[in-house]
Formats: structure tokens, sequence, C-alpha cells
């Protein structure tokens, strides 16, 4: 017979994007297949972990679900080197996943990476502009486009692509920015003032490249926050830095495309594999595209439609190892065979 039993310990380590959600992703499968957990909130959002340490204390027996607060180093290193932590699960950049790799080299630890991402959006020429438009307001600017799988950088068909970006402009525009306070508000402001200046600083070196056009945003935005205005940048071509580099804020790039092969080739043209979608009228064109496309999710008329059944996680250096469904339980668990002989 063929047994899943647990890893043993598991160190978990998370970022600050989404504290609650990211917690719950690494909780739930490590405890359902029988680890115990350590697990370290980002440092810049342990508050809503604690709370939700106050709540498991009542549910489960002491020492299965361990919070420890504190930075990468020497918190988060403290837990990827120790000898009886078995596996170590990431979230986070892809240079903490290389040195989290390198710390579990020590004792050969199991590793569950999800690292950055840099989501292409193939648009044909025939898709349904209405909902791509809406679609792309949504699933660009969630959470301040602080989401790894943000709709970050649009490929265009060559009929699509005018409309495409003066609608995509108009609609970007109406986004409520503030503080979650205020009535109506859609978004809010980014993580921190670090934050900013790094989406500040792609869009300032993106605007300065002759072939761009910044067609709304490009700001920061005063108020009790660290603001920055959803932007909408036009004319990026594959090579462009805002292309290839994960933004992490509320910045999409729009870029011509002249067939669905070259669309295909730009959009595996990327260091990240984690998640892409395709639009079109065409089903057996969008099947044929998503089997081409080398990432860990490929939605078809829609994007960032994550569900607990499916697999959450990437390819190349968006890392590896799944988060959600039964393939989160597989990763928890080592797989052991039971032969018995009658
Ligand atoms: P980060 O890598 O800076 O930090 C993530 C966590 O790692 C934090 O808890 C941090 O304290 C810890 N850490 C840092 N250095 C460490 C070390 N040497 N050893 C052990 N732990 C260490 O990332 P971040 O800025 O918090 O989050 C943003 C990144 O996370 C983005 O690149 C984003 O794409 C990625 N992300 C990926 C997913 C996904 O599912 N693939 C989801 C959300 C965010």
């Amino acid at each position: 017979m063929i047994r899943r039993d647990p890893v043993g310990v598991v160190g978990s380590i998370a970022p600050w994007n989404y504290p609650l959600m990211m917690a719950a992703w690494k909780i739930a499968p490590a405890i359902a297949a029988g680890n115990t957990l350590v697990l370290k909130p980002s440092e810049m959002t342990p508050l809503t972990v604690l709370k939700l340490g106050e709540q498991l204390r009542e549910l489960l027996p002491a020492g299965v679900v361990n919070i420890v607060c504190g930075r990468g180093e020497p918190v988060g290193s403290a837990i990827t080197g120790h000898p009886r932590v078995r596996m170590v699960s990431l979230t986070g950049d892809v240079g903490t996943g290389q040195k989290v790799l390198a710390a579990a080299a020590g004792n050969l630890k199991r590793t569950h990476l999800e690292l950055g991402g840099k989501a292409p959006v193939i648009v044909f020429d025939d898709a349904d502009l209405e909902s791509v438009v809406a679609g792309v307001r949504t699933f660009a600017f969630y959470n301040a486009g602080q989401e790894c799988t943000a709709a970050s950088r649009l490929y265009a068909g060559e009929r699509i692509y005018e409309r495409l970006v003066a609608d995509l402009t108009s609609a970007v525009r109406t986004i409520r920015l503030g503080t979650q306070q205020e009535a109506g508000v859609e978004m809010g402001p980014l993580i921190s003032e670090r934050q900013r200046e790094r989406v500040a600083g792609m869009v300032e070196r993106a605007a300065a490249v002759p072939h761009i056009e910044v067609t709304t945003g490009g700001r920061k935005r005063a108020g009790s926050g660290f603001f920055y205005e959803p932007t909408v940048i036009a004319g990026a071509r594959q090579q462009d830095e805002i292309v290839q580099r994960e933004v992490f804020g509320p910045v999409v790039s729009v870029t011509r495309v002249s067939d669905a092969s070259e669309a295909v080739r730009w959009a595996n043209d990327s260091e990240y594999g984690l998640a892409s979608s395709v639009w079109t009228r065409d089903v057996g064109r969008a099947m044929q595209v998503a089997a081409k496309l080398q990432y860990g999710a490929t939605w078809i008329n829609t994007h960032f439609a994550t569900v607990s059944e499916m697999p959450h996680g990437g390819f190349k250096r968006s890392g590896y190892g799944k988060d959600l469904s039964v393939y989160a339980l597989e990763d928890y668990t080592v797989v052991r065979h039971v032969m018995v002989k009658l």
C-alpha cells in the first residue's frame, strides 16, 4: 500500500501582500497532512497572523502551530537553517528563494517555493473588448497591483490595440484611490515608501523611453498612505524593463503583437512562470495557446480566478511547489510504500 505521511516540522515564511490568506494557505495543508508548523509572517504585517494565532490557540493542541515574528535575518534564516525543520515553505521574492535554497542545502530540507510573477495577458483581435477592459481594470489593480499574478503585461493584436489602450485608459482613470474608511474606494495605498519608490522609479524610467507613452497615472498621490495612481503604459516593447521586470504595483504595460506565435513567444520570454491569461472568442485558439504557455496557471477570458480546488504555483524563477488543492497536500507529505508478505 501507499501511505502519505507527514514530513515533520515545517517552517513557513510568508510575504506581506495578503497576511491572512498567505497564513491560511500555509497553515491549512501543512496541519491537515499531520505536520507541525513554525510560521513567520512578514515583518511588515505581523498583527493579522498574531490575531489568527490567538484563535488557533483555542482550537489546536499546543505546539501544532507556532508563530514567530521578526525579520528575514535573523529570524527567517534561523528557521531555514534549523536542523529539525524538515521542510521550508516560502512565498516571497526570487532572491529570498535563493537564500532559502542555500540554507536548506545544509541538511537537505524539502523546499516549497512560491516566488514572483509577471503575468502576460494575451488579447486577440476578436476578444470581447468590454470584458477585457473590465477584467484588466480589476485584475491589474487588485491589492494595488501588489499581487504575484497581477495582469501586468498586455499583448494586444494589431486591430484591437488602439481601442484597448483608449478604453483601458478611460476605465483606469475611474478607479477610486483612497483609504478603506472612505466610501466607494477601490484601490488602497502601497505597503511602504520603499515599495512606492520602486514603482515610481520603474514608471519614470519607462516614461523616459521615446516609444513609450504613460496614458494615465504615473504619479504619487498625497494622503495618509503611500498612494500611487493606477497607471497604464502604452507602446511598451518586449525588451523594455517595464515588460520584463516585476513591478508589484498598480501598473500595466500594453505591447502590440502581430500574431499568435509572436504573442506566445513574447509571453514565454520571461524569467517568471506563475500566471497568464488569453482573451479570445475562439475557444480552439485559446486552448492551443494555453497549451504552449509556460505558466502554472492560464485563465481564458478571465484572470486571477484562484479557487481552493485548483493548484496555485509556478515554473522557472516563480518557483515550484503548489498551494491550494490536493497538490498542496501532496507537497506537505512524504510518499511511503508498505508491502506485506502474507
Ligand atoms: P520577501 O522575499 O522580501 O519576504 C518574504 C518573507 O521572507 C518575509 O517573511 C521575510 O522576512 C522573509 N525573509 C527575507 N529574507 C529571508 C532569509 N534570508 N531567510 C528566511 N526568510 C527570509 O518578499 P515580500 O517583499 O514580502 O513579498 C513580495 C514578493 O513575494 C514578490 O516578489 C511577490 O511576487 C512574491 N509573492 C509570490 C506569491 C506566489 O504565490 N507566488 C504570492 C505573494 C507574493
